[in-house]
């Protein structure tokens, strides 16, 4: 017997209801959509997106296509265009293939009209494939949207082994960068009383071990670890959905990269810029709590060839320095090592030079 779901149930769930990973899954999405009960989705997409994967969706979808959009530039500008436009259509709901800026807006735009929202990710360089946070950028610095996490998440194996390995590799960044942010969270557990949810840490950091333990055989055009990955970072979304922040998934070492996309420092990928700071964290938890293991984080990252120094990513040690004295100054109530420890521009060079990292 068919499984029917109401739309007004999804809309109050708060994790993805459906998640897919396989091979093949992208050819049933039309029967998902029926499955649902929905009539008229909305298709956000990016002009390459289209040509590989969105065009052939399409087909499989076009009894019950409302309409269809090219994502350009990103950020709120671009959602607040689409509500103006789409406000008063019979719009239920919004379907995104794509990379992260794709998602984004789709994500963004499905939570402004208050309508479920599938993520369909052409590349897993983040986890932001299955979370409830949107990073846009705004006059050139960085914002973060906190939207609904998708109700639908259809991870095809297939499509996201042909995205770029240099994607793949920032993915696995981001993916490992979790075990210093639940370091971080788990600090501020101690010393400032915060709460913690152990199921949504673990979902966090699990998946994490597992791949830095992997790295020594990683390769992330097999399927099989593909699948460990993409596994991580949809766990990494709910994750982040289940305590409502991006706390099981963001800690020092993502204040050190939105410290250089601040500065405008950032020239690599999320997942690049974080795999580097986590070395940097690593090293803080290490030598003040005895709970990190650096050189593990960067052995890993070496293994799989993602970069592990400041000149891989095009910084001088110079902007490194200044991204962590201002990372410092980031988001200050999350408590991290960095708040715990308020090291010296010093103390970082001497970081730095220890880890090789500038
Ligand atoms: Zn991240």
């Amino acid at each position: 017997m068919k499984r029917k779901l109401k739309r007004e149930f999804l809309n109050t769930v708060d994790m993805p209801l459906f998640v897919e990973i396989g091979e093949g899954p992208r050819k049933y999405i039309g029967d998902l959509i029926e499955n649902l009960d929905l009539s008229s989705v909305y298709l956000i997409t990016g002009r390459t997106s289209f040509e590989l994967v969105a065009s052939k969706i399409k087909e499989r979808i076009e009894e019950s296509l409302a309409g269809i959009y090219f994502v350009q530039g990103g950020g709120m500008e671009e959602v607040r265009r689409l509500i103006v436009d789409l406000g008063y259509r019979d719009v239920d709901c919004v379907m995104g293939v794509g990379g992260g800026k794709v998602l984004d807006v789709a994500k963004v735009f499905a939570s402004e009209m208050n309508i479920p929202f599938i993520s369909v990710p052409t590349v897993a360089s983040h986890d932001g494939i299955a979370s409830p946070i949107a990073s846009f950028k705004e006059g050139g610095k960085p914002i973060s949207v906190t939207a609904k996490p998708p109700a639908a998440v259809v991870a095809d194996l297939v499509i996201l082994r042909h995205s770029p390995i240099r994607l793949l590799r920032s993915g696995y960044g981001d993916l490992i960068s979790n075990t210093v942010a639940v370091k971080d969270w788990i600090l501020s557990r101690e010393k400032t009383g915060e709460d913690y949810n152990e199921i949504a840490a673990s979902m966090a950091v699990l998946p994490a071990n597992l791949m830095l333990s992997a790295a020594e055989k990683l390769d992330l055009k097999q399927i099989n670890h593909l699948t460990m990955l993409v596994r991580g970072l949809i766990l990494s979304g709910v994750a982040i959905s289940i305590v409502g922040s991006s706390r099981p998934a963001s800690g020092s070492e993502h204040k050190f990269s939105h410290a250089l996309d601040f500065l405008g420092f950032g020239r690599a990928t999320h997942g690049e810029q974080v795999g580097i700071g986590s070395i940097i964290m690593e090293y803080l938890h290490e030598k003040h709590y005895g709970t990190g293991n650096w050189e593990r984080m960067k052995i890993s990252l070496e293994k799989i060839q993602a970069p592990t120094t400041a000149k891989e990513i095009g910084l001088k040690k110079e902007e490194v320095l200044q991204a962590l004295m201002y990372a410092k100054k980031i988001r200050t109530k999350r408590y991290t090592i960095l708040e715990d420890v308020n090291p010296s521009e010093e103390d970082f060079e001497v970081v730095l030079a220890k880890t090789g990292v500038a």
